[in-house]
Order: structure tokens, then C-alpha cells, then sequence
């Protein structure tokens, strides 16, 4: 396939590496990062996605997919699919898949989890909105980017799954430090709450696989001094776009909307920026209540 790639940093650079390296003949376009190997450089957006079958974009918020999508949209060839890998709000991506079927396109919203990691070794998972036909075009280049692709629904729905699941994990991880930190507090020994929440009705993801205390459970981010990992400030801004979504939606979301604002002081008064969002155990245990 031709396929143009607009926005090669963290993500988008590995994940265009792994479309050139499957055989697919992949024009980049990015403001300041360097091309993947394999990846034609392309002197603008424009020029990248001319001629493109899909044109995958990884960017970094919804108000830059917006002004990229004006730019791209009106270069593309018609029939062509628009499909856009960045965390974005819902109205954003809506507002996109519009426009681009105005223009006679096909749009898909594909965000990601898996982090740098996953889109380096090509086990992303992508969770996918817009239509079959849509979906069924740009299948193949998931399972090379990706292990797992789920089409959720209709344009939107693929963010909209995204921003729940990561509200759940947000409020979730909160809620396993919270109660490591009440723990230690009456003298519970780490391993031995680990030992029983892991295989009773508190365990979790975050508990059962990426344990926020250090040296318990399987390895994780706790045991390399908090480097991420996801970063707290990934999870702040994905807890923002929940609540953004839930405003928009009138959507009640009291625990999504505290932990929205538990990361925020941690991320922006509580030097939490740089550190893995499991950070929020030393964060805990580190306070009295208040
Ligand atoms: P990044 O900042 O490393 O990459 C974004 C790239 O977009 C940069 O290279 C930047 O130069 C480029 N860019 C910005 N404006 C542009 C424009 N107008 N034209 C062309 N290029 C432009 O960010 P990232 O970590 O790769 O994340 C990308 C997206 O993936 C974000 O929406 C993020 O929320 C999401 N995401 C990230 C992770 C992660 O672990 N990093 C995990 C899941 C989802």
C-alpha cells in the first residue's frame, strides 16, 4: 500500500518503521522528528499524503489533528482512508471523520495502548471507530503495527473506548495505592496484601500486573524507581479528555473527575511530572490525612 504518516515521534516513529519494514511504501511528514528508517521524507503534510491509499496520523492533541486534517483532507485522493492513531477528544475525532467524508474520504479513529514499547515490537492494541469498509482497508496494517484491533463502532467510538478504559485505570491505580498506603499504615505487610488482593475480589491490573510497590508482584515500573512506564502526565491528560467527554456527554463521573483532579496536583504541585502513575504509592504513603 501507499500509505502517508504524519507525526513520527515517539509512537508514530516506530509504528511507520514497522509499516516500511512489512514492504509498504511510507512518505513521512513531521514538524521536527527524524525519519524511521525506511520512511521517505516528504517536504509537507500535503505532500505526503498525495497519492496515499491510508494516511495514519500520530499527533499529539485534538487541536492538532484539527488543523492537520484541514491541511491533509483537500490533498487526498478520493476513496482514500484518513485514519488518525493519536489519544484525541470524542468531538474532535467526529469533527474529522466529517469533514473527511465531505470530501468524498473514508475516516477511522484508531487510538492506542501499549505505549513506546508496544508500538516498537508491533503489539499494539487499537481500538477502532468509523465504518466496516473503512476498517476492513486499513485491517492488515494493524496486525502489522498492532496484536489486536477492536472496531468498536461508528466515527468517535474507538476514542470513546479508549478515555473509559483509561478512567477505570486511572481511578483504579489510585484506589490500589490508596490501600497499600492504609497497609503500611496498620503494619500489613506488603507481600501478604499483594498475596491476598491479588487473588481476591480487590485485584486488578494494576495490582495483579503492575504492582505499584516496589519489589512485589510481577516487575514493574515501582521496581525501576518509578521511570515510566506510562507517565503521569499521559494519564492526566487521558483522564482530562474522559472528563471533557463526560461534560459533553452529561455523563455523572465523580471518581473519573477526582482522579482527574488527584493527578493533576500530582502532576502539576507535586513534582509527579516525569514519574510512572503508579508514582501515586510513595505519593500516598508520603501523607498524612488530611
Ligand atoms: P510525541 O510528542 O513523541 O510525537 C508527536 C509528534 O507529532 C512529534 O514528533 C511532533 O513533532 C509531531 N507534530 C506535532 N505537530 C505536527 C504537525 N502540525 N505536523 C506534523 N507533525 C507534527 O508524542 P507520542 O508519545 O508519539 O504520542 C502521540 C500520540 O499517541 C498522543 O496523542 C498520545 O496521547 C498517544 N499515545 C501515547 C502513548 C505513549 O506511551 N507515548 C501511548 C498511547 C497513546
Amino acid at each position: 500500500m501507499q500509505i502517508g504518516f504524519i507525526g513520527l515521534g515517539n509512537m508514530g516513529g516506530p509504528m511507520a518503521a514497522n509499516l516500511a519494514r512489512a514492504g509498504h511504501s511510507v512518505a513521512g511528514f513531521d514538524l521536527t522528528a527524524p525519519m524511521p528508517e525506511g520512511v521517505t521524507r516528504a517536504a509537507t503534510a500535503a505532500e505526503a499524503v498525495a497519492g496515499a491509499d491510508v494516511v495514519l496520523t500520530m499527533l499529539p492533541n485534538g487541536a492538532i489533528l484539527r488543523s492537520v486534517a484541514a491541511e491533509v483532507i483537500p490533498a487526498m485522493q478520493t476513496g482514500a482512508v484518513l485514519c488518525d492513531c493519536s489519544t484525541v477528544d470524542v468531538d474532535s475525532a467526529r469533527a474529522v471523520a466529517d469533514q473527511a467524508q465531505a470530501a468524498g474520504l473514508n475516516a477511522l479513529d484508531a487510538p492506542v495502548s501499549g505505549g513506546i514499547g508496544g508500538a516498537s515490537a508491533g503489539t499494539l492494541t487499537f481500538m477502532v471507530g468509523g465504518t466496516d469498509a473503512a476498517f476492513a482497508t486499513v485491517a492488515p496494517l494493524f496486525e502489522i503495527m498492532g496484536q489486536k484491533a477492536v472496531h468498536c463502532g461508528a466515527a468517535g467510538a474507538g476514542q470513546a473506548a479508549k478515555i473509559c478504559n483509561n478512567m477505570i485505570l486511572g481511578v483504579t491505580m489510585i484506589a490500589t495505592c490508596e490501600a497499600f498506603a492504609l497497609a503500611d499504615k496498620l503494619g500489613l505487610d506488603r507481600q501478604k496484601m499483594f498475596d491476598v488482593v491479588s487473588t481476591s475480589s480487590g485485584y486488578s491490573w494494576t495490582m495483579n500486573a503492575y504492582c505499584p510497590a516496589p519489589g512485589v508482584g510481577p516487575a514493574s515500573p515501582a521496581d525501576n524507581g518509578y521511570k515510566p512506564g506510562f507517565a503521569s502526565e499521559l494519564m492526566l491528560k487521558d483522564l482530562n479528555l474522559s472528563q471533557q467527554a463526560a461534560a459533553s456527554a452529561d455523563a455523572d463521573t465523580p471518581m473519573g473527575q477526582l482522579a482527574a483532579e488527584l493527578y493533576r496536583r500530582f502532576v502539576e504541585d507535586e513534582d509527579g511530572r516525569g514519574m510512572d502513575f503508579s508514582a501515586m504509592l510513595p505519593r500516598f504513603s508520603a501523607r498524612n490525612r488530611a
